[in-house]
C-alpha cells in the first residue's frame, strides 16, 4: 500500500452514486415540495419553528460536535454531549463523525495542497469542486481514514459509525415527522399533513439548507473575506458568512489556530458555537476548553501586517530609511521576546493555580506582578509597532 503523498494530485476514481442521488433528490424534493406544500396547505409559525429548530440542532451538532470537539479536540465533553451531537449530527446527513473528522483533518493538514479533499486550488476544479463537487466522486484511496485512531476509542463514535444510516434516517426524518404529526393532532388538523410538513420543513428542506451552510465553509470561506492571520493561505475571515454558519465564518483565524474552541475571538464576532461550548462548560458538561492567549493572537495579526508591508514595499520598490527599517526590526524582536516571557509567566501562573497555591502567597503575587508589567510593556510595544507600520505604509503609498 503506498503511503499518502500530499504532493501528487488526488485522482477521481469513480462516482459516489448514493451521495449524488441523495443530494440531488433532496434538492429536487425541496424545490418542488416546499412551494407545493405552501400552495396547498396553510404554512404557519409551526413550519418555520420546526425548520429553524432542526437547522440549529443538526447544524450545531456538526459545529459543536463533529468540528470543534471531534476533529480538533478543542475541548472535552461528557457522554451526554457526545451522544447528543452523534444523534443530531447524523441527522444532518454529512457522514459519520469519524469519517467527517478524518476528511476534515486531511483538509487542515494539507490546506491548499493536493492532499486536501476539497482544496479549491491545486486540483484546479474551483469553487464548485470545493463546495460540493468533491462529495459526488470517489477520490484516491490514498486519502485513508487512518488519522482518527484517537476517536475510534470512543464507544459512542464507534456505535454511531456502525449504525449511521438508521440513526440518520430516524433523527433526520422520523423525528421531525413525528413532531409534525403530534403538533397537527394537538391542533386538531390532519395528522398526515403534519407528517408531510415535518418531512419537508424539518427534513429535506432543512437538510439542503444545512448542507449548503457547511459547504460554504469549504468554498466561500476559502475564497471571499479578509486574511488578518495568514494572507498566503486561501482561508478567509468572513463575518457575514459567520451569521449563516453558526460562527464558523472566521476561517482564517481557525486555520491559524485550529485547536482554539472559538472561531470568532473578538467580543463582537458572532460565534454561537463558542457560546454553546462555553455554556456547556459552565454546567459541567464540557471541560478543558482550549484558548489561544490574547497576546499570541495579537502578535500573529501584527506579524501578518508586517509581512504584508514587506511584500508591498518589495513590489513597489520603496526604500525605507535605515532608521525606520531598524525600528521595525527592533519592535518585531522585542514583541517576540516579551511574548515568550508572557507565555512562560502564564504557564507558571496556571501551574500555581492548579497546585492550589493561595492567591495571597508571595510566589503567586510575584508572578502576577511580573505578568502585569510584561503585559503593559507588550501592549506599548505593539502600539509602537502599529505606528511604525503606518509610517511604512504611508511611504509605500506615496507617489515615487
Ligand atoms: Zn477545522
Ligand atoms: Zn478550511
Amino acid at each position: 500500500m503506498s503511503s499518502e503523498s500530499p504532493r501528487q494530485p488526488l485522482e477521481i476514481v469513480g462516482i459516489s452514486w448514493v451521495t449524488t442521488i441523495f443530494l440531488f433528490s433532496t434538492l429536487v424534493v425541496s424545490l418542488i415540495g416546499g412551494p407545493w406544500f405552501a400552495w396547498s396547505f396553510p404554512v404557519g409559525w409551526f413550519e418555520l419553528v420546526l425548520f429553524v429548530a432542526m437547522m440549529y440542532l443538526t447544524g450545531m451538532s456538526i459545529t459543536v460536535g463533529y468540528h470543534r470537539l471531534f476533529s480538533h479536540r478543542a475541548y472535552q465533553a461528557k457522554w451526554p454531549v457526545r451522544l447528543f451531537v452523534c444523534l443530531f449530527g447524523a441527522g444532518a446527513f454529512q457522514m459519520s463523525a469519524l469519517k467527517w473528522s478524518a476528511e476534515h483533518r486531511h483538509h487542515h493538514k494539507h490546506t491548499d495542497q493536493d492532499g486536501d479533499p476539497h482544496d479549491p486550488h491545486s486540483i484546479a476544479r474551483g469553487f464548485w469542486w470545493a463546495h460540493m463537487g468533491w462529495l459526488l466522486v470517489k477520490v484516491d484511496p490514498r486519502l485513508r481514514h487512518d488519522n482518527v485512531e484517537d476517536l475510534r476509542r470512543d464507544p459512542i463514535l464507534a456505535w454511531q459509525e456502525r449504525w449511521y444510516v438508521p440513526i440518520a434516517i430516524v433523527m433526520g426524518f422520523f423525528v421531525p415527522m413525528a413532531v409534525g404529526a403530534g403538533w397537527y393532532a394537538f391542533t386538531g388538523r390532519d395528522v398526515l399533513v403534519g407528517v408531510l410538513s415535518g418531512f419537508l420543513f424539518g427534513g429535506t428542506i432543512r437538510i439542503v439548507a444545512v448542507h449548503h451552510m457547511t459547504w460554504f465553509i469549504n468554498s466561500l470561506a476559502h475564497s471571499i473575506g479578509s486574511r488578518p492571520y495568514d494572507s498566503e493561505a486561501s482561508s478567509r475571515d468572513n463575518g457575514l458568512l459567520a451569521l449563516f454558519t453558526f460562527g464558523e465564518g472566521y476561517h482564517n483565524y481557525h486555520h491559524a489556530f485550529q485547536t482554539d474552541y472559538r472561531n470568532g475571538v473578538r467580543f463582537w464576532q458572532f460565534d454561537p458555537t463558542k457560546w454553546v461550548i462555553w455554556t456547556l462548560s459552565k454546567v459541567g458538561l464540557a471541560s478543558n476548553l482550549r484558548r489561544i492567549p490574547a497576546e499570541t493572537i495579537r502578535l500573529a495579526r501584527l506579524r501578518e501586517r508586517q509581512r504584508q508591508i514587506e511584500r508591498r514595499i518589495a513590489e513597489d520598490r520603496v526604500e525605507l530609511s535605515d532608521t525606520l527599517a531598524s525600528w521595525l526590526r527592533e519592535l518585531d524582536a522585542k514583541a517576540e521576546e516579551l511574548h515568550l516571557q508572557l507565555r512562560t509567566l502564564l504557564n507558571e501562573s496556571t501551574r500555581q493555580a492548579r497546585a492550589k497555591m493561595h492567591r495571597s502567597s508571595e510566589q503567586r503575587r510575584e508572578v502576577e506582578a511580573k505578568l502585569r508589567q510584561v503585559r503593559r510593556e507588550f501592549a506599548a510595544t505593539l502600539k509602537a509597532w502599529k505606528l511604525a507600520h503606518r509610517q511604512a505604509m504611508a511611504l509605500a503609498a506615496a507617489p515615487a
